[in-house]
């Protein structure tokens, strides 16, 4: 599943693509993802995409359209149709964007006039924020793994990088309490993990089509995500299921 870097890289290549141009037509080729498609999806200029936590924004014409990848949902530009291409966005230029999602868990919907949308409005701050401080993880009764993937604490967090982020911060996941030292080390970690992974995404990508899961050139740093021996110290790493995700933990790199 993209997690928010991968979102992010995503969103640079649309912003690209789509920069200037003018959507002339949705061509809607089912009626449904994970919801309804709506029939009637705006028009006109493209004035930009933005990301929110794992949503993608397009502001076209007077509406904005919220998509969100699901598992396996990819933007490609093509003319010619595969399977489980179920939107196509035809362009003024005469190129078409598809939104490919062969297991549908994908989004297409139009936010409120307002550029809102009922998604969004519980969600907490972007971690690359200024919003994202300390602060926001005290308090908290819940290990703080589950905290810190907690989309109303902070967005983006997924399992991968919470794991990365507590190894580095030398804090085990199930820890409960931790010192504010220990809370401001940890938002940096998460701050550091992640502008990284945007980093190894944007620059290992050159085709978004690919974008599906971790970005390439991260998945080869990883220290303690799904691995047998810990990349910092190369002691056992511990498998402990938290909050009903699987957690990777270093005992001697974590306190
Ligand atoms: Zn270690």
């Amino acid at each position: 599943m993209p997690e928010l870097p991968e979102v992010e890289t995503v969103r640079t290549e649309l912003d690209r693509l789509l920069a200037h141009q003018r959507i002339i037509r949705w061509e809607r080729r089912r009626a449904d993802l994970r919801t309804p498609i709506p029939a009637k999806l705006p028009i006109g200029p493209v004035h930009g995409v933005r990301r929110r936590a794992k949503y993608l924004l397009l502001a076209v014409g007077d509406g904005t359209v919220l998509n969100h990848l699901g598992m396996t949902g990819v933007w490609a530009e093509r003319t010619t149709i595969q399977p489980h291409d179920h939107v196509r966005v035809h362009l003024a230029d005469g190129r078409v964007l598809v939104f490919n999602d062969p297991r549908r868990f994908g989004l297409l919907e139009l936010c409120r006039p307002d550029g809102g949308h009922a998604a969004l409005d519980h969600l907490g701050p972007e971690p690359l924020s200024p919003a994202f401080t300390p602060d926001r993880l005290a308090g908290r009764r819940a290990p703080i793994k589950t905290v810190i993937m907690d989309q109303r604490v902070v967005v983006g967090v997924g399992n991968i990088y919470a794991s990365e982020s507590l190894l580095r911060a030398g804090i085990r996941p199930m820890r409960r309490r931790l010192t504010a030292a220990e809370r401001e080390r940890l938002a940096t970690c998460i701050r550091s993990v992640l502008t990284e992974a945007i980093q190894a995404g944007g620059s290992s990508i050159d085709d978004f089509r690919h974008v599906n899961g971790l970005s390439g050139r991260f998945q080869q740093t990883l220290l303690v995500y799904n691995r047998t021996q810990c990349g910092r110290c190369g002691g056992r790493v511990r498998q402990t299921t938290i909050g009903g995700r699987s957690s990777w933990w270093c005992p001697a790199c974590q306190r």
